[in-house]
């Protein structure tokens, strides 16, 4: 039995690593040359001075963003159950990642205008960790904060230090979520069913995995919120 489960599992993750492979392959390189293509097309004179063809480059643009978020998300928590993951150990400025993340969402369309009000009181910004996924995790979050209110709801970033460790509430004024759904967030395809609440489209990967990074750097995210009022999502990690 046991030389059976071994086999499986290996199986398993084997499958998994060509499935990760596939992916990045048949949905990575295709949006990789739609990116070049439409970022070349739209500096084109011809189509800056035409106001149709410039609609129609910016909406390949931004479906592009779109799907690409969406496959990076998927992959990430395809990585993530690999058994090849593994996180890079490097020194991380947070609050100049979140400057990074914040100039790369502001390009991003359905961003533009939104109101990010910053509170960046902590002295201790450096942690130990792998940049690429902490900026994930941060755009992760604020992806949500922005998918669950509206654009007049401005949202807050707000960071300090307590006990050693570097904190980050991101505050929405959004839809909220209930206590009954608050902990069942963080579980994989977890969405707060619609129906009647919203129908917003989404995976339910995101905070799964936003979870499982920061508890691999030591750290962890909590939720508090109120249904119609908005939810504060609370990370932390040690500096
Ligand atoms: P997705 O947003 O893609 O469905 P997530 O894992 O990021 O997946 O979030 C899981 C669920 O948690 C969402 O479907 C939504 O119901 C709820 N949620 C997450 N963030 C917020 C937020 N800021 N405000 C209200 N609900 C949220």
């Amino acid at each position: 039995y046991a030389i059976w489960v071994i086999f499986s599992q290996r199986r398993y993750s084997e499958m998994q690593r060509d499935f990760i492979n596939n992916m990045t392959h048949e949905f990575k390189t295709p949006l990789t040359s739609i990116q070049l293509s439409s970022d070349y097309l739209s500096k084109q004179p011809t189509i800056q001075q035409d106001d149709r063809l410039r609609r129609y480059t910016e909406l390949i643009r931004s479906q592009y963003q779109r799907l690409n978020s969406q496959v990076e998300k998927l992959l990430n928590v395809a990585r993530l159950e690999s058994g090849e993951f593994k996180l890079k150990s490097e020194d991380v400025d947070m609050h100049q990642l979140l400057e990074e993340v914040l100039e790369t969402k502001g390009a991003e369309s359905g961003i533009e205008g939104r109101v990010f009000n910053k509170d960046f009181s902590a002295k201790q910004v450096h942690v130990m960790g792998d940049r690429t996924h902490l900026g994930s995790v941060v755009s992760n979050l604020l992806d949500n904060a922005v998918k669950y209110s509206t654009p007049d709801q401005p949202i807050d970033l707000v960071t300090y230090n307590t006990h050693g460790r570097f904190f980050l509430d991101i505050v929405d004024r959004g839809i909220g979520i209930s206590p009954d759904h608050q902990k069942h967030l963080f579980k994989k395809f977890y969405r707060v069913p619609s129906g009647n609440v919203h129908d917003i489209k989404g995976f339910g990967l995101g905070l799964h995995y936003v979870k499982r990074i920061l508890q691999m750097h030591r750290g962890d995210i909590e939720v508090e919120s109120e249904l119609g009022k908005g939810s504060t999502f609370r990370l932390h990690i040690p500096t």
